[in-house]
């Protein structure tokens, strides 16, 4: 339970303790976190300044090694001011932890064992990623600390303790399948400890150790979480439940973008009206990051119970926008059983 007490790199004491003691016993520890980078933005403490990306609706991740601030949706970079932008002051501060601040935490707390940093970043380098593998599987005590590159498929059988930084982002977040995916995510983690002769702990830090998707996941696995989440979708008339598609339309002009989106589900609308179909349309909406890359991105949703009649629907949506002048100008996409809403 992380409310309420102090962190270091995102860590909190009876993780640190737990740490301690695996390394203690000569064991090796995983420490996941999903964000790469020193620290999720900067911030200045005197006036609240954030370090927004001014081509996205995003903030700069800040980066240490090297240091710079970076835009991870459209790749912009900035150099780190040295005072705040809006204010003047020189009290600016990371803000949150990145996989950089993890390692930097780790090795001044734990200077006797090495730690190793797994992300995008640190495995740039041709080879760099086998290269610490294999030192890993020597079976030294060491420190892991690592994004999703560490959660799929590499066997770890030193490794007795994981510890997820933080298992927060997917539980609320407005795409239906996030849930999903981060429950995969942190069973597929959490399968990296104790898969030799050494039993393995995993510990999940959290805002929301009251959350019931995520105790029904740590208390009982995967299959009743599943469950649990396919009785959830059937009730709210979601996938695989009913059929969907999504069309993602984008323009640099956001009343371009408006007007052909509004268009295209009018259009829809007054032709389902004529037929005997039983195909919703929901929308248009602002894309969950509506700025990105300067170009605004909206959505248009079709739900359908029935597959062949949301491809006859898909068809009258993809027939108007080819015959409409103004979406020559937008770029646009109709997917048929999204795996994001992003
Ligand atoms: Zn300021
Ligand atoms: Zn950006």
């Amino acid at each position: 339970d992380l409310r309420g007490r102090p962190r270091q790199g995102g860590l909190i004491p009876p993780v640190l303790e737990a740490i301690r003691g695996t390394l203690d016993a000569g064991h090796q520890v995983l420490v996941f976190i999903n964000r790469r980078g020193f620290a999720p933005t900067l911030a200045c403490h005197a006036c609240g300044w954030l370090a927004d990306c001014d081509h996205c609706d995003a903030r700069m991740t800040l980066h240490r090694q090297p240091p710079v601030l970076a835009c991870h949706h459209c790749d912009k970079r900035r150099p780190i001011p040295d005072a705040c932008p809006a204010c003047g002051s020189g009290d600016l501060r990371p803000l949150g932890s990145g996989t950089e601040r993890t390692e930097e935490t780790l090795a001044a707390l734990f200077p006797q064992v090495p730690v190793h940093r797994i992300d995008r970043d640190s495995t740039r380098r041709r080879n760099a990623f086998e290269a610490i593998l294999t030192e890993v599987k020597r079976g030294e005590p060491c420190l892991l600390v690592g994004t999703q590159m560490l959660a799929k498929g590499h066997h770890l059988p030193h490794v007795t303790l994981v510890v997820v930084v933080n298992a927060d982002a997917g539980l609320y977040a407005s795409d239906f399948r996030a849930l999903e995916h981060s429950a995969q995510l942190l069973i597929q983690v959490a399968g990296r400890a104790g898969r030799s002769s050494h039993p393995g702990r995993v510990l999940v830090q959290t805002l929301h150790d009251d959350d019931p998707h995520l105790r029904l996941l740590a208390e009982t696995g995967y299959d009743a979480f599943a469950e649990q989440l396919l009785a959830e979708r059937r009730a709210a008339g979601l996938p695989p439940f009913r059929f969907l598609a999504l069309l993602r339309l984008e323009s640099p002009r956001e009343e371009a973008a408006n007007t052909l989106a509004s268009g295209a589900s009018a259009a829809l609308r007054q032709w389902l009206a004529t037929r005997e179909l039983n195909v919703d349309c929901l929308g248009p909406v602002p894309a969950p990051m509506e700025r990105r890359q300067n170009r605004y991105h909206l959505q248009l949703m079709l739900a359908s119970d029935k597959r062949s009649q949301l491809h006859e629907a898909c068809a009258q949506l993809t027939a108007w926008l080819e015959a409409t002048p103004e979406a020559r100008k937008a770029r646009w996409s109709l997917d048929i059983d999204p795996q994001t809403l992003s």
